[in-house]
């Protein structure tokens, strides 16, 4: 694994926190992304080699929904960059994590993700992401 890619924040409206970040990192949002498969609209923010990722539901039911419901907004999963996202599934499987996708996924900012199962990593959530080849 490599450096902390993103840190990904729940929120319940980015309507309200794109512009909370924004004066706290004193940096502009620099992209929004819907990721459907997730259910949810992303924000990004860069803060030096890190981004941070802030992420509303757009789906009552679904996975961010869910955790707000149960935990409340706040810090919601850490991304390391990985460069062989496959490979690193592979060793971390093989030393008793277990992963929450079989195979890698599209996920935001043309990403290939792979999320830990947080029951193995002191629920923390982490996620796997490699930059899509072009
Ligand atoms: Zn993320």
């Amino acid at each position: 694994m490599q450096k902390v890619e993103h840190i990904g924040i729940a929120v319940k409206d980015l309507a309200q926190s794109i512009p909370l970040f924004e004066k706290l990192l004193n940096t502009t949002c620099y992209k929004t992304e819907v990721v459907t498969s997730e259910q949810v609209t992303t924000a990004f923010f860069r803060q030096g080699e890190t981004k941070i990722e802030l992420l509303e539901s757009i789906d009552p039911q679904g996975v961010i929904a869910r955790y707000i419901e149960k935990k409340g907004e706040g810090i919601h999963h850490i991304a390391f960059a990985v460069d062989d996202i496959e490979a690193e599934m592979k060793r971390l499987q093989a030393e008793g994590f277990t992963l929450l996708n079989e195979t890698p996924k599209p996920g935001a900012d043309n990403k290939l993700v792979c999320f830990l199962h947080p029951k193995g990593t002191n629920s923390v959530l982490v996620e796997l992401c490699m930059e899509k080849k072009m």
